[in-house]
């Protein structure tokens, strides 16, 4: 039997349904699921051809399966007599729409083509059918318009700049004000334009119009926009077949006053509100309301106007929510008082909306928690911690304008006009707000590159504000009071603004404001404390059977920090302890790097041991903080670790201030000789030199030290009351007596201290792992060890032999040329690096059978290296303070990702959500230099 390519919907029927979003898009999938029963919705009859010709189509070399023809005419026959119309009818046409459609959701990447079917016998046809000749003509002039411009590429600008001089010549002002002649008039205009930019007239055989569009769309799924979005989502290649077309018959929102067009939400998308929300313009097509020529209605006003259909509406909305369980975002129609349904999906939305929807569907039972966990996305609680301004520099601020709050969280940045400006100004290192009249799909990779986005016109449901929300950049559209005078130079209310001013916007409330507005970091809601309480629960209760070792019980979060005002910060968010002090970098504190730098200076042990005397305090002091900032959740102080020449000072000043301290500590050494010092220490490769435990092999003195400083600092916590649970951590191990040769120096002076002071304190002593060879003889390694964290960003870069500071200069090319998917030093790299991991553990375990694991490099923040970390057996992950609420998320998200996969397979597995996919922007190669 030969491959099915399309598939039926209408008339109560259809020949698909939302499980087969992988063969007709969500679109055609959803529509065929809206036209059956139950939902039976009134939705225009059509049909899909399936993603599987999309990748034939490529695999051919653009060239369609060679029995897709007889089924198209097969199924356009259906359509026809569905409608009682035909394609081209010269007295009364049938009218399609050509629609494309992927698996996951990828707004206005690809091409649509409306009013398919005309041509000049037929318009006439369809004026006198419908006793509605500008209807028909209206008709006609998007239609040339659309399909010259994505099915034949004539440019866009030349249909608008001949629109615009006959409304200039007319002397209206919006579309629909044209009359019959002018639109005539532009037809005429534009299908002569058309024949020089082609050399030939625009086509008229509709049959010919339906493949020509349908190619357009399967030719829009490589177009440059979309391979951008989909590098920009994650979406790698081969994860989708491709898109889907759609060939719908046409409902008209443009048949005058009774009619009209609309886009909807069942909640708002940008609280989560449960309120029915939208907008929607009478006497108008889809393409009017989304792209922001003319600002539409909020769809409380249908109520007053037309409350018949907004009630058949509110009506749609319940049953879809209810069939989903999810927030819809709907397309409706309506032709001369009869609705109709374009589309339904499940609707993008704001980070905050995502949690507030999930927490309240779970009350009202729609859900169960575990569905919540599933349907926020790791971005999502990212936005929530969005920056918004400073109260006191708000107040100061001069509001010169507001618009929409079309995506949240507070942006400031230098402005700039195109998306090529905003790509070229952020590359160069500065912070820039997009300021666009509105925003185009275009626009994308600019869009992508700024901190927020300004649109003079456009609604809550323009390209700008959608695409804004799915990436959480703040953004504030339909703000009249702009006025755009030249390229480089807008004016609100007669003041200028040119291109490189500041100005700050509030994508929460829809202000814009004068100037720099400095941002503060933003704190957690009630609603993502109940939600990330769910994550905590599963991920607590989540027990594991490896293969080698004990049962490991829970899977815990912990957080990256070497401060106390870091540890406070990451206990407020949920941390479970700090899985990673880095000793060094209490030292960037300007009061406290001259002695550090004293320390390096000297080089006899004697000299040292003075310098370290005046360390010492410093670091007990932190250690206290931190230590009462986590109250009694343990903390793992990593030991110095970088190589020494990164803390030298650079000017004459600092190098002056150091000759102070060491005169001070009885150490005489003038600058130059202070300089020369300094100049010894420069290393051709530090990152494989002199740092680490090899530190305090040639000095343990330093090691010595910082152990006494921890004991300390635990005694007087210990005394005050508070409790501690100190762990410390030796870096840059590569060989098992190098641990075990520090581990009992470092006992050495926990049991004097303990002595001196008359106070035991519990201090355990671990290892990072990040030279693979540490991870090839870790039976024996774990002998010295109570515990190991990987550390990741060394443990790649040694892996790969890539340098972590720079190996984003040629990490481009490897992606490009598909040897690469992802940055290693952002997403761990599971084949290499990962069977490090794996290896490292199970060999400890087979040694101390529940010996503890955890990871403090970047990926310990990264949702798909947490999955593989749990799936490696680690007990917890660590990241930076902000990351942890993500972090306990995707942790809870591995869990039942994990219960999903062991599931018996005899019950049928629900259909993957494949909108579920990750929205973010690709992450910049996180810098993870020593610094
Ligand atoms: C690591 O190497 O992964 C790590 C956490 O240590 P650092 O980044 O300080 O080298
Ligand atoms: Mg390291």
């Amino acid at each position: 039997m030969a491959t099915k390519y399309v598939y039926f919907f209408g008339n109560g029927d259809a020949d698909g349904d939302e499980s087969m979003r992988a063969e007709l898009g969500g679109k055609g999938a959803n529509l065929a699921q809206m036209a059956k029963a139950p939902l039976s919705l009134p939705v225009p009859p059509g049909f899909t051809i399936t993603t599987d010709v999309c990748q034939e189509y490529y695999k051919l070399g653009r060239k369609y399966p060679a029995d897709l023809e007889a089924q198209v005419d097969k199924f356009l026959a259906k359509l026809e007599k569905a409608m009682g119309k035909k394609l081209g009818d010269e007295n009364d046409p049938l009218l399609v729409s050509v629609r494309s459609g992927a698996a996951i959701s990828m707004p206005g990447m690809m091409d649509t083509i409306l009013n398919l079917g005309l041509n000049d016998k037929a318009v006439e046809g369809l004026a006198k059918k419908t006793g509605n000749e500008k209807f028909a003509y209206d008709a006609y002039r998007r239609f040339i318009q659309m399909y010259g411009d994505v099915a034949m590429g004539v440019d866009h600008d030349k249909f608008e700049a001949i629109l615009e001089s006959v409304k200039n010549k007319a002397g209206v002002k919006s579309d629909q004000e044209l009359s019959v002649e002018n639109l005539k008039e532009v037809v005429a205009k534009y299908k002569e334009m058309y024949k020089k930019e082609k050399g030939e007239a625009f086509p008229q055989d509709a049959k010919k119009q339906m493949w020509g569009a349908i190619g357009a769309v399967f030719g829009s799924w490589m177009n440059e926009r979309a391979i951008k979005y989909r590098q920009l989502n994650n979406i790698k290649e081969g994860t989708l077949k491709g898109t889907a077309v759609t060939v719908m018959a046409m409902v008209f929102g443009n048949k005058g006053d009774t009619s009209g067009t609309g886009v909807c939400f069942s909640r708002d998308p940008s609280t989560g509100e449960n309120v029915f929300m939208g907008e929607y313009l009478m006497n108008a097509q889809g393409e009017d309301v989304v792209a922001g020529i003319r600002t539409p209605q909020k769809l409380s006003e249908l109520e007053k106007t037309n409350k018949k259909i907004y009630d058949e509406l509110c009506k749609i909305r319940a049953r879809l929510e209810k069939h989903y369980k999810d927030m819809q975002d709907m397309e409706f129609t309506v032709e001369e008082g009869k609705l109709y349904m374009l589309q339904c999906r499940n609707g993008k939305r704001t980070g905050a909306a995502a949690v507030k929807i999930a927490v309240d569907m779970v009350a009202e039972k729609l859900i169960t928690k575990d569905m919540a966990i599933n349907r926020v996305e790791p971005q999502h609680v990212d936005q929530l911690l969005h920056p918004t301004f400073n109260k006191a520099e708000l107040a100061k601020g001069i509001k010169i304008a507001s618009g929409l709050n079309a995506s949240p969280g507070a942006a400031c940045g230098q402005i700039v006009f195109t998306a090529a400006a905003a790509e070229e100004w952020a590359k160069a290192g500065k912070k820039v707000l997009l300021v666009r009249k509105e925003t185009s799909p275009d626009d994308i990779a600019g869009m992508v590159a700024a901190e927020g986005i300004l649109t003079a016109t456009g609604g809550r449901t323009s390209h700008a504000a959608v695409v804004a929300r799915g990436m959480g950049t703040p953004c504030v559209c339909g703000v009249e009071a702009i006025k755009i005078l030249d390229a480089k130079t807008i004016s609100v209310d007669g003041k200028k603004y040119k291109e490189g001013d500041f100005l700050s916007i509030d994508g929460s409330t829809g202000a814009v404001y004068a100037g720099q507005i400095a941002t503060e970091d933003a704190k957690l809601s009630k609603e993502l404390d109940t939600f990330l309480g769910w994550c905590d629960e599963v991920r607590n209760n989540s027990v594991r059977t490896p293969a080698v070792g004990a049962k490991i019980k829970g899977f815990g979060v912990r957080a990256n920090g070497d401060q106390p005002v870091d540890a406070e910060n990451a206990f407020k968010f949920g941390a479970e302890g700090i899985g990673l002090c880095r000793t060094e970098h209490m030292f960037f504190d300007p009061a406290k790097l001259p002695y550090f730098q004293a320390m390096i200076a000297c080089d006899t042990k004697e000299m040292r041991e003075k310098a370290l005397k005046d360390i010492l305090p410093l670091q007990k002091k932190d250690f206290v903080g931190i230590f009462k900032a986590m109250k009694g959740q343990p903390v793992i102080i990593r030991f110095l670790d970088p190589p020494l020449h990164e803390f030298t000072p650079k000017d004459k000043a600092s190098i002056n201030e150091v000759v102070k301290i060491l005169k001070a500590q009885g150490v005489k050494m003038d600058a130059a000789t202070l300089e020369a010092r300094f100049n010894t220490l420069h290393e051709s490769n530090p990152m494989m030199g002199h740092r680490g435990c090899r530190l305090a092999i040639t000095y343990p003195e330093i090691s010595m030290m910082q152990t006494e400083a921890v004991v300390l600092a635990a005694i007087e916590c210990q005394k005050a009351g508070i409790k501690c649970q100190p762990n410390i951590m030796i870096p840059i191990v590569g060989e098992p007596r190098e641990l075990a040769t520090i581990r009992s120096e470092c006992e050495s002076v926990i049991a004097r201290v303990q002595k001196e002071k008359g106070v035991k304190v519990n201090v355990t002593i671990g290892t990072m792992i990040e030279i693979p060879r540490a991870a090839i003889l870790s039976d024996e390694v774990v002998k010295s060890a109570d515990f190991y964290s990987f550390g990741t960003n060394d443990l790649t870069q040694m892996t790969f032999g890539y340098s972590r500071d720079d190996a984003g200069k040629f990490l481009d090319a490897y992606y490009t040329r598909n040897i690469l998917d992802d940055d290693p030093f952002k997403t761990l790299d599971k084949n290499g690096v990962g069977e490090l991991i794996k290896m490292a553990v199970n060999k400890a375990r087979s040694v101390k059978a529940d010996f503890h694991c955890g990871i403090c490099g970047e990926h310990g923040g990264d949702p798909e290296s947490i999955k593989f970390c749990y799936e490696a057996g680690l007990n917890y992950v660590s990241c930076s303070p902000f990351r942890v609420p993500i972090a306990r998320l995707a942790a809870a998200q591995a869990v039942l990702a994990s219960k999903a996969a062991t599931k018996p397979a005899a019950k049928k597995a629900p259909a993957k959500k494949a909108a579920a996919k990750p929205a973010a922007k690709k992450a910049p190669a996180k810098k993870t230099t020593k610094k």
